[in-house]
């Protein structure tokens, strides 16, 4: 039988797990491969610990990890990715707003050879409007400014072969976004629709200065298009600066107008000391990333860890085992 690993990414998510845990074992109970379950606390702060290692300690396919701190939801799903060594990994969020009951859908579209499944959201109306409109206005930019084709309404619920996760194993970029990282490593793709639940407990960990974090770092891991735009703002007004010049020359020396010239001066001097400074800044963002890859710092920190030995042979093989 096949061996898939389940990567459970949770931050300060006690209140989700046991619901979360009671919804995926009679899935996998049901399904012809040998799983693990493995939750990677991402350093919470409240007892998502030990509801961790109450769930292991009752479920021998459940595994933890715990970070040193809290590093974010990509690395966690990155540590994840590289603690496995099963033929597959589906990562899901852990407030069951990705169910369960999807997983025979990811496995069937494996099963048929694709490499990569990804959960697409069907039913985006239950997101807030909010929400769904910069999701949709983000990837709309993403993949303008981008070579990179990155799915929009699909969040990481996803089903790697071992083979990309190999290959997603091998970035190991600190800006990390791991929706444009599956899209550049390509392999055959397939998708799964899926209606997303409302979160079951607890609070969403992603505020609107969180999510403008990501998209931006997002943007200047995929796209240097933004860069581009020193070049071409430069280019723009450059031309534009020699037509007033002409223009400028023209009435003092042609038509012999003495003019005060202030108010000119002024529009220009702002509009291009503008343009300089969000140059200036825009280059600062790509310099601040270049500083955080060179420094190549690890990706996360694992405090304790738990991950159980791999599981046995089922005494009675579904259909699926050669
Ligand atoms: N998460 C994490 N580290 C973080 C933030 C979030 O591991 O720093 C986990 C979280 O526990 C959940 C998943 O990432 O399992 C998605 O987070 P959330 O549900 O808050 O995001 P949303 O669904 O609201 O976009
Ligand atoms: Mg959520």
């Amino acid at each position: 039988m096949r061996r898939v690993d389940i990567v459970v990414p949770a931050f300060n998510e006690e209140a989700c797990l046991e619901a979360f845990h009671a919804a995926l074992a009679p899935v996998l109970d049901r399904l012809p491969y040998r799983f693990r379950v493995l939750f990677v606390d991402d350093g919470s702060r409240d007892g998502t610990r030990e509801v961790c290692r109450a769930l292991a300690a009752r479920d021998p396919r459940v595994g933890w990890l715990s970070f040193s701190r809290n590093f974010g939801h990509q690395a966690a799903l990155t540590a994840g990715l590289d603690a496995s060594d099963a033929d597959a990994v589906i990562t899901m969020d852990a407030d069951l707003q990705h169910p369960p009951s999807a997983l025979p859908d990811f496995l069937a579209a494996w099963e048929g050879g694709a490499e990569l499944v990804s959960g697409v959201r069907a039913d985006t109306h239950r997101l807030g409007l909010l929400k769904r409109l910069s999701s949709r206005a983000f990837y709309r930019l993403l993949n303008t400014l981008s070579k990179v084709p990155v799915l929009a309404d699909s969040p990481d619920f996803r089903l790697l072969d071992r083979r990309v996760v190999d290959a997603v194993r091998r970035l190991r970029e600190q800006g990390r976004f791991l929706r444009g990282i599956y899209g550049w490593v390509g392999f055959r793709q397939a998708s799964v629709a899926y209606s997303q639940a409302d979160r079951t407990a607890g609070e969403s960990k992603y505020g609107l200065f969180r999510m403008l974090a990501f998209a931006l770092s997002a943007l200047l891991s995929f796209s240097r298009t933004p860069l581009r735009f020193a070049t071409w703002a430069g280019l723009v007004v450059s031309a534009l600066a020699f037509i007033y010049g002409l223009y400028a020359i023209a009435q003092a020396v042609v038509f012999q107008v003495a003019l005060p010239g202030w108010t000119s001066l002024a529009v220009l001097v702002s509009f291009l000391s503008g343009i300089q400074l969000l140059t200036l800044g825009v280059v600062g963002e790509y310099l601040g990333q270049v500083l955080d890859e060179v420094k190549a710092r690890p990706l996360y920190l694992v405090a304790d860890q738990h991950l159980p030995p791999l599981a046995p042979e089922h005494p009675d093989p579904g259909p699926e085992s050669a």
